[in-house]
């Protein structure tokens, strides 16, 4: 018999997602969402996942409720394990205790996985905790989504207004005005602070703080728009002393990182703690190579060259990877000098028992040849581990000084089968800011994937380049590189952006 989990997929924010609900996106075999649930989660599934879309937006149900009920009752008598995943919480306000029931009635077992609720999350990301001493001595989640002036509402606005509990609506966006009247009819003062968060825990997120008697009238001023959480009560007067998350400097900003996949983690994080909207555009795709033989073969003879040069984290990873499959490992470099081109080379060598006896200063192919002849380089036999199609400078350098240079193509990089739709339809509605390129590599792939024009139709996009050569490479397609680090490295890249900002 199956099993069906009921899993809250909090607020919005990815990082906010429990350890179990994780588990059990990892391990589903079907999956069931909303609209609001983080769609990013979904790449977790196993790949032969079912993953269904039942999503409500507004009025707009894609699937009515007793149709889903239906669907997961079908899907469940198959045997299958069932995650079915909603925005926040799945008990509050997201019908959960009904599909539950349905369940119950269906002889069928269930789990429920509680979720952070916008309620909570958002209110605290604005800088509003919903409880707190000195202003309420409770709290009410309400749905706005009922017709507050409807014959028989299942409200009672007289408690509402004459608590001091810290409300909060959900679903209140479209019936603020109601809400603000039924509150300050029944007790509560005019002056009465009310907040309004948008797109909570979310890079898109917005807040703002009115009063009960102004609150209408502001938001509707201010074109706020649903999903937002309505808080109402004196809690609400601590939003501009404690509120953070909207002070990060790149709050909703669209920023496109054209790196490979297995080479972006660490950008993408660093820009979404800053508060960046990320978009993960990845031009270009990393291969192992097809025939091995010939790296195998020198990572058996390694001891016949002077200098082994690294110049990419990825050329490491496959080198070593090579070195694993042949029955080999770090002791093969012994005696053998080793330099990295960048600091992130540098750490994926020290990271393998390797420290390099040379990282240049400026990380550009340029540096690193002058820096290799003031240690004596000249005429010494050098091996290169790298991409098989790269910038020809270092080894033809080397060449010129006379080295014995042997490039030996470790992986291959080639065109990500991306499509280029999503990243020209978020130019066009100007959810973009910057489009940051990491090496020439990505300014050509990016640009056989996105036509040229959307990009230069948008002045105010900004194009961040690691360095001189792709930034150089940008101009070849009739662009500005309007910004480019001093340090040719990423967190430098990282750096420049926010001196823009
Ligand atoms: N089960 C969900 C609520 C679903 S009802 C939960 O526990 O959070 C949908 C309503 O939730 C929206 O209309 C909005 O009021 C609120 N909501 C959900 N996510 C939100 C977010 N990130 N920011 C602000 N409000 C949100």
């Amino acid at each position: 018999m199956s099993t069906v989990y009921l899993v809250g997929a909090g607020p919005g924010d990815p990082g906010m997602l429990t350890l179990k609900a994780k588990e059990v996106i990892e391990t589903c075999d079907v999956m069931i969402y909303d609209y609001l649930a983080n769609a990013d989660f979904l790449k977790w599934c196993k790949e032969d996942c079912e993953i269904l879309y039942v999503g409500k937006k507004g009025g707009d149900h894609t699937l009515p409720q007793d149709k889903i009920n239906e669907l997961i009752i079908e899907k469940a008598r198959t045997g299958k394990t069932i995650c079915r995943l909603k925005g926040g919480d799945p008990y509050v306000f997201g019908r959960g205790g009904e599909e539950a029931e349905e369940l119950v009635e269906a002889g069928i077992d269930f789990e429920v996985v509680p979720g952070i609720t916008a309620g909570v999350a958002a209110p605290a990301y604005a800088g509003i905790p919903v409880t707190h001493r000195d202003h309420t001595t409770s709290v009410c989640f309400i749905t706005g989504h009922e017709d507050p002036t409807k014959e028989k509402s299942g409200h009672n606005w007289s408690v509402y207004g004459q608590s001091n509990s810290t409300l909060v609506f959900y679903m209140g966006v479209k019936n603020l005005p109601m809400i603000a009247e039924n509150l300050m009819k029944n007790g509560r003062a005019a002056d009465t602070p009310v907040a309004l968060v948008r797109w909570g825990t979310r890079c898109e997120q917005t807040s703002m703080v009115s009063t009960l008697e102004n609150v209408a009238e502001d938001a509707a001023e201010r074109g706020f728009k649903a999903p937002s959480i309505i808080v109402v009560g004196g809690v609400c007067s601590l939003h501009d002393k404690l509120g953070w998350f909207e002070k990060k400097p790149l709050l909703g900003q669209g920023v496109v990182v054209t790196r490979a996949r297995e080479q972006a983690s660490g950008m993408v994080k660093t820009m979404r703690d800053l508060g960046a909207c990320v978009y993960e555009f990845p031009t270009i795709s990393i291969n192992p190579l097809e025939n091995a033989d010939e790296v195998e073969e020198h990572a058996l003879q390694l001891g016949r060259w002077d200098w082994v040069i690294f110049t990419s984290v990825n050329g490491v990873k496959h080198f070593w990877q090579h070195l694993r499959n042949a029955g080999l490992d770090a002791r093969q470099f012994g005696g053998i000098n080793v330099a990295a081109i960048g600091p992130a080379t540098a750490n994926a060598l020290r990271d393998r028992g390797i420290n390099p006896d040379f990282v240049p200063k400026k990380y550009v192919a340029e540096h690193v040849v002058k820096g290799l002849l003031d240690l004596d380089i000249a005429g010494k036999k050098v091996l290169i581990p790298r991409a098989r199609v790269a910038r020809e400078i270092l080894p033809a350098e080397l060449t010129r000084a006379k080295c014995d240079v042997k490039v030996l193509p470790v992986y291959e990089t080639t065109l990500a089968e991306e499509s280029g739709a999503e990243i020209e339809k978020a130019l066009e509605e100007g959810r973009i800011q910057y489009v940051t390129f990491t090496s020439s590599s990505t300014v050509e792939n990016f640009f056989q994937l996105v036509k040229a024009e959307k990009v230069q139709d948008c002045p105010h996009v900004k194009m961040a380049c690691i360095g001189p050569v792709t930034a150089k490479t940008l101009r070849d397609y009739g662009l500005t590189p309007d910004i480019q680090p001093e340090d040719y490295t990423i967190p430098g890249l990282v750096q420049s952006i926010l001196d823009d900002k």
